[in-house]
């Protein structure tokens, strides 16, 4: 089982305390059944497109929103599968076609969720999960209350710093603005309904599973 916790970060520290505890679940306002949307949000680099690849691998059945982006490619990324890649002008259309749940600017490039399929899916009573970072989850909220809000966590400050500079796909200004990104998503998990802390990824999937109400 993956921890659990409420949030005890400070904000403006550069290090966050990982002094993590034991957290009640944050949805005990919410009906008992199964949510069909569920927002897994969490820092850059904490492990949440992982997590989802392996969730998916097992249960097909999930289906997760491809987003819009108009970030370059990373190498192995292909379009239609791990981000829709579009221009400025290409995304300003969809922005101004309302054609977007929500959208954001993240350290230097805009990102956002086509409506339509989500609709569709939901409409459909298909398990939807969305990867996005906070302030597309703050839209979500606003826009679809209902649906399940989980915090992806890492372990400790310092392991998200490895992970960010390790994986070596941002040059190191950018891996800067992407951990200053960090500490402010850091400080909104007592937003979300419930938060995992990313120490196993099968751990983690399995516990999002349960709480999508598919295990
Ligand atoms: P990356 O560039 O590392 O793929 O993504 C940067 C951040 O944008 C991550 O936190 C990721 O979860 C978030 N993100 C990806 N797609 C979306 C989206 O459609 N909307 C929003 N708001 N954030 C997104």
């Amino acid at each position: 089982m993956p921890q659990t916790r409420t949030a005890s970060h400070p904000t403006a520290a550069d290090a966050p305390s990982p002094e993590w505890r034991q957290a009640p679940d944050r949805r005990a306002h919410r009906p008992a059944k199964a949510p069909r949307l569920t927002v897994l949000s969490g820092p850059s680099a904490v492990g949440k497109s992982t997590v989802v690849a392996h969730l998916r691998k097992a249960h097909p059945e999930i289906w997760h929103s491809v987003s819009v982006t108009t970030r370059r490619p990373r190498p192995g990324e292909i379009h239609g599968m791990h981000y829709f890649f579009t221009d400025d002008a290409g995304f300003d259309k969809l922005v101004a076609n309302n054609e977007l749940l929500e959208w954001a600017q993240f350290v230097g490039n805009r990102y956002g969720t086509p409506r339509q399929p989500v609709l569709d899916r939901l409409a459909a009573g298909v398990p939807t999960l969305l990867e996005i970072d906070l302030q597309g989850a703050r839209q979500v909220r606003a826009a679809m209350p209902e649906a399940l809000q989980v915090f992806l966590a890492p372990p400790s400050w310092e392991e998200l710093v490895r992970r960010l500079t390790g994986r070596g796909t941002e040059p190191p200004e950018v891996v800067e603005q992407r951990l200053a990104a960090g500490r402010v998503e850091l400080a909104a998990e007592p937003e979300f309904d419930v938060t995992l802390v990313n120490t196993s990824v099968e751990d983690v999937a399995r516990e999002l599973l349960s709480l999508m109400g598919l295990s």
